[in-house]
Order: C-alpha cells, then sequence, then structure tokens
C-alpha cells in the first residue's frame, strides 16, 4: 500500500527532514583529511538529538551506527569506525535518516575531501544533477517509474552506470515504506504519482560497472570494479503543484 500524507504529516515530515540536512551542513564543516568516520557519526549523533531527532539508521535491521559513511568505491552503508581516516582526494557518501515525532526524513550526499581530481569531480556533478532530473518527474499524473528512466537516461547519457540492486523507497512513518523508487528502468510504468506520496530517491552512481559486491561485514557495499561512487538522495513530496523537497535545511 502506497499513503498519501496529509499536510499536517508532511509538515512533521518537513521537520524531520529538515535536521536530518542541517546535519549534512554541519558534516561538511567537519570533513577534511585525519578526520575518523566514527567522529563524523559522532558530530552527526550529537546534532540530531540535540534538535529532539532520533539517528533513525541506529537499529534499523541492527545496522550498527548512527550514520552510513561510505568511502571512494564504497557505494552504501559503510559503518563509521575510529579507525578509518579520510584522506586528501577522497571521497564520502553520508546517509542520514531522522526520526522525529513518529515521522522520517532521509537524506544523502557525497562530499569531496580536500581537493579531488576533474574526473571525480564530474561523477559527484552528474549523480546530484541525477537526482534533481528524478524528483523533476515526482509529479501528479507521471508513473513512479519516470522518475527511474529520468535518472538512468541522464547518468548514462554522461558514460556512469547506475546501481541496481539498491533503490529509493517510500518513506512516512517507516523509514522504508512502498513504494521501491529503481533508478533505472523504461518510462511510463508503476503506479501514478498521486499528491501525497512520499518518496526517497536516491540515485547510486558509480564511474565504472553497475554491478556492486557486499563486503564480509554484512553492510558495506561496494563497486565490483572497485570504481569510485556517488550518492544523492532527498525526500520529496508529490503535491498538485511542485515537487517539494521535505530535506531542506
Ligand atoms: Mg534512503
Amino acid at each position: 500500500v502506497i499513503t498519501c500524507k496529509s499536510q499536517r504529516e508532511l509538515a512533521y515530515m518537513k521537520d524531520a527532514g529538515r535536521i536530518a540536512a542541517r546535519a549534512h551542513e554541519e558534516l561538511g564543516k567537519a570533513i577534511r583529511p585525519g578526520v575518523t568516520t566514527k567522529e563524523l557519526d559522532e558530530i552527526a549523533a550529537d546534532f540530531i538529538i540535540s534538535r529532539g531527532g532520533r539517528p533513525a539508521f541506529k537499529g534499523l535491521y541492527d545496522f550498527p551506527a548512527n550514520i552510513c559513511t561510505s568511502i571512494n568505491e564504497e557505494v552504501v552503508h559503510g559503518i563509521p569506525s575510529p579507525y578509518r581516516r579520510l584522506q586528501e582526494g577522497d571521497i564520502i557518501s553520508i546517509d542520514i535518516g531522522v526520526e522525529l515525532n513518529g515521522y522520517f526524513g532521509d537524506c544523502a550526499r557525497t562530499f569531496p575531501v580536500g581537493d579531488v581530481s576533474e574526473a571525480t569531480r564530474e561523477l559527484l556533478r552528474v549523480a546530484e544533477e541525477a537526482l534533481y532530473r528524478g524528483i523533476a518527474e515526482a509529479r501528479v499524473g507521471r508513473r513512479l517509474s519516470d522518475i527511474s528512466h529520468a535518472i538512468q537516461s541522464y547518468v548514462e547519457a554522461h558514460g556512469f552506470s547506475v546501481v541496481r540492486e539498491f533503490v529509493g523507497h517510500g518513506i512516512g512513518t517507516s523509514m522504508h515504506e512502498e513504494p521501491q523508487v529503481p533508478n533505472f528502468g523504461p518510462p511510463g510504468r508503476g503506479p501514478r504519482l498521486k499528491p501525497g506520496m512520499t518518496l526517497a530517491i536516491e540515485p547510486m552512481v558509480n564511474m565504472g560497472t553497475h554491478e556492486v559486491v557486499t563486503l564480509d561485514d554484512n553492510w558495506t557495499v561496494v563497486t565490483k570494479d572497485l570504481s569510485l561512487s556517488a550518492h544523492f538522495e532527498h525526500t520529496v513530496a508529490v503535491t498538485n503543484g511542485r515537487p517539494e523537497i521535505l530535506t531542506l535545511p
């Protein structure tokens, strides 16, 4: 079942989403060579809790940390560690979920660490733009896979690939609700979008193959060819007008 949220519920989701987006801003100030991913996890948790929220990934399917930190070839679900220090030229994808008053917000972005190569900057630019191309399709009367197709066609036109095994999702009073929101596929398929539907749209974009592998920790997903991967995500509401991003600072 795909639930449609009332205006009041959307306001609650925006409150949760704002905390997640502002936690990203805090992390943006802290990301530099030498910092550990565990330190970033603590900064995010302290910030979220100080605003009355709860880091929603902690314990979700037994995930052991507050946020996901995925470096370079790591695609998603990297586990913060006191032993993993950022290095100049890395990229780090940070995924943050927040619950507040029973409603959820979910957003991700990939940050460069210091100076990165021109090719890496292009990967981040294309992944972020792909997210906005997807969001632009989150309109009443479109079908779900119009979002998927917009993302895939933009990414592939720029020579990169989209991950198939992990997808976006409905979100609201749970982190993961129906429907699944793939980042690939033909247009014109799936349910018609209605006002009040809330979707976490989250392209994962690889420099090389779209194929991924999960490491022995049973969490960290890496690209099969160890090429770089970027991840951008917003929680978005379908409205009678323009799509509304709920994870804004
Ligand atoms: Mg998500």
